[in-house]
């Protein structure tokens, strides 16, 4: 099995919005893949369907050839997935939070295992500090850590590195390349920052309105469709769609 996400057809409608239309897309092992698109292009809402917090209306989703509405509970074993808006329980210290997502997800040797992301990720002055506590740049980290406790063969990362200062962003993009290319897992990686996704992303898709318009590798994609940079590319799709495709 060389996928460890396979996406057929999903979409979702709220009332008359539709937020995901129609999307297929996969992320292979060892690989990251960057879902890219304006505000409002339905990147989130994908992610909460691969999640299983958000029910698809219509679609598959195949975590590791699982079917996510079939199998969910093996399928989030193999998964995890950080975002800024998620932070984790603001009331337990960096300890605590770290064990009971370990405790939950059945991380053997966890002690072990916790003990490692906290050197991995610099949390050893935060151990015993309750996250609500700590600065937002730090609750980022403390939430990669969580994403990483039960070796994931999916992450799925929303903007991992929006509240970061350029050096630790550096440091995360690339502890985040050693994961994939260190494991078995792949990455989907959402991010505003063209500089990042050119540097980190080995494919990038295009959403906007729900759909995908542009899938490719982000060094080769801008000059294929006669754009200097990945931002100009993004700029055109965002702004003018129907006509990338003339470009
Ligand atoms: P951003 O870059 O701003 O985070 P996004 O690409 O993640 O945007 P989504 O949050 O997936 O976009 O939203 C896709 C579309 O669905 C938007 O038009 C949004 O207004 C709409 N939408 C999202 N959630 C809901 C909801 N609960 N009810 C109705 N419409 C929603």
């Amino acid at each position: 099995m060389s996928h460890v996400l396979s996406v057929t057809q999903l979409r979702k409608n709220y009332g008359d919005t539709v937020a995901v239309d129609g999307v297929s897309f996969q992320v292979g092992r060892n690989e990251i893949v960057g879902l890219l698109g304006p505000n409002g292009a339905g990147k989130t809402t994908t992610i909460n369907m691969i999640l299983g917090v958000l029910e698809p209306t219509a679609g598959d989703i195949r975590i590791e050839g699982l079917d996510a509405a079939t199998h969910r509970a093996r399928a989030m074993e193999r998964t995890n997935f950080a975002a800024v808006y998620a932070p984790l329980p603001g009331n337990l210290t960096v300890f605590q939070n770290l064990r009971i997502f370990g405790l939950l997800y059945g991380v053997p040797n966890l002690a072990e295992r916790i003990e490692t992301l906290i050197a991995h990720f610099d949390l050893e002055p935060f151990r015993r500090v309750k996250c609500g506590l700590l600065s937002s740049g730090e609750q980022t980290r403390v939430g990669l850590a969580k994403a990483l406790l039960n070796r994931p063969v999916l992450l799925l990362l929303d903007e991992p590195t929006a509240s970061l200062d350029p050096a630790t962003a550096r440091d995360v993009r690339r502890k985040i390349r050693s994961f994939a290319a260190d494991g078995s897992g792949g990455v989907l990686w959402t991010s505003h920052n063209m500089y990042e996704v050119e540097e980190v992303c080995d494919r990038v898709l295009f959403l906007s309105h729900g759909k995908i318009l542009l899938e490719g590798d982000p060094k080769t994609l801008p000059r294929d469709h006669g754009k200097k940079t990945l931002e100009d590319l993004f700029v055109a799709v965002a702004r003018e769609p129907l006509t990338l495709g003339a470009a």
